[in-house]
């Protein structure tokens, strides 16, 4: 199974145990032997194909997670790291050099914000936020010194979709690489069937779907995987992001049931946008027709797992969304917890959370105001059921 095939879908990927075990063994090692001093000084000097060296450079469990991976995203290769940050961060750093530039979406994560903006800024390279729908100001913003070309596939927490498809053939013209962001949509969107180059999740969210760890992966080209790890130049070896192998098999195990868990949380949350939109709410969810990208999303998408389990609405000012938040909990809506993913419903107010890195004036640009509630709506088997509850919430605080 180690060889790239597209036309193998996850659900297809099967390894067994070392003992013919229905899942592979858990590799439970931090070093490897090597059986001749050759084997050990090639793999320092030129080449480590095929053999295992140390648990922060590669291990079985880790490379299986990674095979599957690719396989979702239908890339060539992919790895797993501890967090979605280090993916990002590693990711960039692998591409970018003191001096570059990085053209980036303005609606990203409040820590991808923060990242680019706070922290790469440190080691001269520079960020310019753009507004990714905008192609001319995309196509303006590459300079000479712009390595990368970076957006979410649905940006968090307001759901535009970035025209993958136009910014691939825009990065490509400009010889700069195209990393999305797919921590939203796995299954239900695939960037590299539309010219992603490199492909990154926050695992911690549908992936797992059980909030119980933090992780991420990187996707890509063989290539670009194999510098990752490279012993000497490569980030995730030498700054060391590993996941640990005993949470890899847990995620392994879950990914075979994330094609289910996306078509639920799917329909739950396009049952819940709907109730929303029903008493009023600006509602933002690319599965109903005022949305904006609801076309052309809606087209390139992988239909089966329709629009996602994400969503957000405006419950009009900070106080208003304060109080509705707390009310939500109390009628057992979900949680007022920050991440998605969960199986649970989980419901932040972005502004004044996860998007607070973003300075006010951005915010603002960016649409995103201080009422915005963002919901990742859980895949509880009876959507009704949840949206009534919703419906005490919100009548409890409108009185
Ligand atoms: N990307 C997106 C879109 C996210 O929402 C997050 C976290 O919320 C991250 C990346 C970072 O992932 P992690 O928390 O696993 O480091």
């Amino acid at each position: 199974m180690n060889r790239f095939d597209p036309s193998i879908e996850i659900q297809d990927y099967q390894v067994f145990g070392e003992y013919g075990g229905v899942n592979p063994s858990i590799s439970d090692s931090s070093t490897f032997t090597f059986l001749q001093a050759e084997t050990m000084e090639k793999a320092f000097s030129e080449s480590h194909e095929g053999c295992f060296l140390y648990g922060r450079h590669k291990s079985p469990t880790n490379n299986y997670l990674g095979e599957a991976l690719a396989r979702m995203e239908h890339t060539e290769a992919a790895m797993t790291t501890s967090s979605g940050m280090s993916a990002i961060h590693c990711t960039l750093l692998q591409i970018c050099s003191a001096g570059d530039n990085i053209v980036c979406s303005q609606t990203v994560y409040g820590g991808t914000f923060a990242l680019l903006k706070n922290i790469l800024s440190r080691f001269n390279i520079t960020t310019t936020f753009v507004d990714i729908h905008d192609l001319d100001q995309v196509r303006d913003a590459i300079q000479e010194n712009t390595r990368v070309l970076y957006c979410e596939t649905l940006s968090n927490p307001l759901l535009g979709f970035a025209p993958i498809p136009e910014l691939s053939k825009i990065s490509t013209q400009k010889g700069v690489k195209l990393v999305v962001d797919n921590t939203f949509t796995p299954l239900l969107f695939t960037p590299a069937n539309h010219g992603a180059d490199v492909v990154i999740h926050s695992i911690t969210k549908f992936i797992n779907g059980a909030s119980d760890c933090i992780a991420g992966c990187i996707c890509a080209d063989q290539s670009f995987i194999d510098s990752l790890t490279d012993v000497h130049t490569g980030l995730c070896m030498l700054t060391g992001p590993v996941l640990d192998t005993l949470r890899s098999a847990g995620i392994l195990k879950n990914l075979h049931t994330l094609h289910l868990r996306i078509k639920q949380h799917s329909k739950n949350a396009l049952a819940m946008a709907r109730k929303l939109e029903s008493h009023e709410f600006p509602v933002h969810y690319p599965g109903l027709e005022s949305h904006p990208d609801h076309e052309e999303f809606g087209s390139l998408r992988n239909q089966e797992y329709g629009f996602g389990g994400i969503l957000a609405f405006d419950a009009g000012s900070l106080e208003q969304a304060r109080d509705l938040v707390i009310a939500m909990q109390r009628e057992k809506v979900g949680y007022f917890a920050v991440s998605l993913g969960f199986y649970k419903t989980l419901f932040s107010v972005p502004g004044s959370s996860t998007s607070s890195e973003i300075p006010e004036e951005d915010r603002q640009k960016m649409g995103l105001g201080t009422g915005i509630i963002r919901m990742s709506v859980g895949i509880d088997n009876h959507a009704e059921d949840s949206c009534l509850r919703m419906e005490k919430a919100i009548h409890s605080i409108r009185g």
